[in-house]
């Protein structure tokens, strides 16, 4: 029996695995892949301590930094996937199509993806003005024109950022009102002199020659399309967190995230604790992902602790 199982390699699965390790608890990571969404990042400005990396050397770093650890407490199960856990003797059995793994505590940091943007031109200009991540790409676009696709408080958020140092924010949104926004947060975005809204409109076509410089939109009620001419397209419709294996053992919000206790990382069921994107929490970055699984690791140490 192992005290601890974590699922997942991002940000939050290495910090767990490394710090685990240090602890001398008797650990399994599991993750299909080592690195996590970022990977896909061209250049990571905000890991903390570290100006400039692309994703897959941030990724090369983080299997480095858990391979130092990797030894008699810490078993690496690398490209494979977790499909259940359920409750066993003592704890949780993890179990992947080769193999079963039963410990004392079971941490989920299988974080998730970003909702795509589903317009034409939207997958040809990604990472060329089409972008899923704010803090990352934001400052890139400096004093420029920017759209915001998504009216829920992450688009809210991100316009709020980006009219920092944009020259204006268009927030498209597909519904006639902002239900899904706080009010608070809305009334406050909107008042800012360089925001613009375009609502009860559907992205259709993202435009450009080597780069964005425009967005279409087709209005709901009159199908009459307009051009809106920005250098970057920053989507915020949603994101799919990938908890799958644990629905119905812990307790899901109504977009299927793990919810968490904020002290502790603990979900509904004792034994279980979730970090990072596949939890609750409202902030995504790499950081907050490894501090929260920090976080949830000192709270299992104690747990595991005590109960021995
Ligand atoms: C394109 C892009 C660029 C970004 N750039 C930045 C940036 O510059 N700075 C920043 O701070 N944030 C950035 N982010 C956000 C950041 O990447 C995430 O907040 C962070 O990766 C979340 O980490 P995580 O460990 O919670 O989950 P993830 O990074 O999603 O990692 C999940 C891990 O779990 C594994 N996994 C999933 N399901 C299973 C399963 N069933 N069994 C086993 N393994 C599983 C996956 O293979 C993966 O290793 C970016 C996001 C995107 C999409």
């Amino acid at each position: 029996m192992y005290d601890f199982v974590v699922i997942g390699g991002g940000p939050a699965g290495v910090a767990a695995g490394v710090y685990a390790a240090r602890k001398r608890l008797k650990t399994v990571l599991i993750a299909e892949t080592i690195g996590g969404q970022s990977t896909d990042s061209q250049d990571v400005q905000n890991w903390i301590g570290t100006p400039h990396i692309s994703g897959m050397e941030m990724a090369k770093n983080l299997e480095k930094h858990l391979r130092e650890y990797a030894s008699d407490t810490l078993e690496l199960i690398i490209g494979q996937r977790a499909t259940s856990v359920t409750k066993a003797d003592g704890g949780f059995t993890v179990t992947t199509p080769k193999a079963s793994y039963t410990a004392k505590a079971v941490l989920v940091t299988t974080g998730g993806s970003r909702k795509k943007l589903e317009a034409v031109g939207a997958e040809q200009f990604e990472n060329k003005g089409v972008t899923y991540c704010a803090s990352c790409d934001g400052p890139i676009f400096s004093g420029q024109d920017v759209a915001v696709v998504g009216g829920g408080n992450a688009g809210f958020e991100t316009a709020a950022q980006l009219l920092a140092y944009c020259k204006s924010v268009t927030l498209i949104h597909r519904s006639p009102e902002f239900l899904k926004a706080d009010k608070a947060t809305v009334d406050a975005v909107l008042a800012h002199p360089n925001m613009k809204t375009l609502v009860n409109v559907t992205p259709v076509e993202v435009k450009g020659a080597q780069f964005v410089n425009a967005i279409s939109v087709k209005d709901n009620a009159t199908g009459a399309i307009t051009d809106i001419p920005v250098a970057a397209v920053f989507v915020e419709i949603g994101m799919i967190p990938a908890t799958a294996p644990v629905k119905g053992v812990v307790d899901l919000d109504e977009w299927d995230k793990i919810k968490v206790d904020a002290k502790t990382q603990r979900t509904s069921t004792t034994g279980i604790w979730a970090a990072g994107d596949c939890s609750d929490g409202i902030y995504h970055q790499n950081n907050i992902a490894a501090g929260d699984a920090v976080k949830a690791l000192e709270d299992i140490y104690f747990f595991i602790k005590a109960a021995k």
